[in-house]
């Protein structure tokens, strides 16, 4: 297939997974249409797609409000919270010793300053859950509180440039809760003491999804796991978060098509790098428990495309000899450079697990990982794509597939 046709493939492939499907987040209709999508091209490309399914909950979020002695507050559904309809006095709490020393139970509970910082880790979460997240959930389970008014502050690192950000977005955790800007956590603060009323309209529905995959060449040869993650944050079309990523798999499917070396080529598109409880990843972690000795690699795309600048790609534990490979690789296109390590990828499972990595991203998106408000929001658009950067990382993984 010549350029142009990749492009143009490529640009069809961003319609349908963007537009055509209108969210991607796990549990939803979506989720499961895009699953299907990937299913359907890899077999068109002559792969034979496996899926691996798992039970995953959708959330409608109904809105919210909150009043105190007649005044009202903006207040907004923690994802994936149960809803919650009742009054209860106001109870201020900004650290972890409030936390662990006040009486809880049957009270409104204002989260706020030190306790409100960064977004707590769901509780089943395993591949990084700071002890002190797992503190401040237990001590909140344990209290027994009616419910959760979260204030949170601005913290682009942690909650990707959503702002307030949610404190809790987790489905296992059945405190009910909802969240402000940190101005309004302020004027919440002069009611401490009062009866304020709270009403959640947030629904909890149950679903399924499931991790698409497929393998090419040798079955029993080292594997190259080359994977990217097919979900989407609830409420972004996520095109560079992450349909861009699912699209190279999809494109590198075809350019592989007649692939018969040595090793064995596994195509991933998993399902939850962004959703509380990340599913599909921990399905495909208890499927290979004992076999990512025999895994050569993983590459991970995410975040990649976007518009400015070139793509970038990060190594991490690379033997010399597969690392120089890599590298001559990457080095022989113009459009990719080395970029810097960052962890919130999939990737990072791999490397946990002791296997070479190497992550795909734009050079925009890795060294402003910290700071930028796109992803994550309904700003990742198809605008912001450059179907170009996705079909050279294609074309430059089919070659790194062909030379190692
Ligand atoms: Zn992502």
């Amino acid at each position: 297939m010549d350029n142009a046709s990749l492009v143009s493939r490529c640009a069809s492939y961003m319609k349908s997974l963007c537009e055509t499907i209108p969210e991607r987040a796990v549990g939803s209709e979506g989720n499961r249409r895009a699953a299907a999508f990937i299913e359907q091209e890899l077999a068109a490309a002559g792969w034979e797609p496996e899926r691996q399914e798992f039970q995953a909950m959708d959330w409608i979020n109904g809105g919210a409000s909150l009043t105190a002695e007649g005044r009202s507050f903006e207040v907004s559904v923690s994802p994936y919270s149960v809803g919650f309809e009742g009054t209860g006095k106001l109870l201020a709490i900004s650290s972890m010793e409030e936390l662990a020393a006040a009486e809880l139970r049957g009270r409104i509970l204002l989260l706020h300053n030190e306790l409100a910082k960064e977004q707590l880790m769901p509780k089943n979460f395993v591949f990084y859950n700071p002890d002190k997240h797992q503190r401040i959930i237990a001590l909140l389970e344990q209290g027994s509180p009616a419910a959760l008014v979260c204030a949170t502050s601005r913290n682009a690192a942690l909650a990707g440039g959503v702002y307030p950000f949610p404190l809790i977005e987790d489905g296992d955790f059945d405190i009910p809760s909802v969240y402000m800007t940190e101005e309004e956590g302020q004027k919440l603060l002069a009611f401490e003491g009062a009866d304020v009323s709270l009403k959640s309209f947030s629904t909890r529905v149950p679903g399924t999804g499931a991790n698409i995959m497929a393998r090419k060449g040798s079955p029993t040869g080292k594997r190259i796991v080359i994977t990217a993650h097919l979900d989407a944050k609830k409420g972004t079309p996520g095109a560079i978060d992450n349909a861009t990523g699912v699209v190279v798999l999809l494109l590198l499917a075809q350019l592989l098509k007649d692939y018969d070396g040595d090793h064995c080529i596994e195509i991933v598109a998993l399902n939850g790098e962004d959703y509380y409880a990340v599913p599909g990843q921990m399905l495909y972690v208890a499927r290979n428990q004992g076999k990512f000795e025999d895994m050569l690699l993983n590459i991970n795309i995410d975040g990649a495309g976007y518009l400015e600048g070139p793509s970038a790609y990060s190594t991490y534990q690379l033997p010399q000899n597969l690392l120089q490979q890599v590298r001559d690789v990457f080095d022989g296109s113009d459009s990719i450079v080395e970029g810097p390590q960052w962890v919130q990828g999939d990737h990072s499972i791999f490397v946990q697990f002791g296997c070479p990595a190497v992550a795909l991203s734009s050079l925009w998106f890795t060294e402003n990982i910290d700071t930028q408000t796109i992803t994550h929001t309904e700003k990742d658009t198809l605008g912001i794509v450059d179907n170009s950067r996705v079909v050279e990382i294609a074309l430059a993984l089919n070659k790194l597939s062909r030379t190692i």
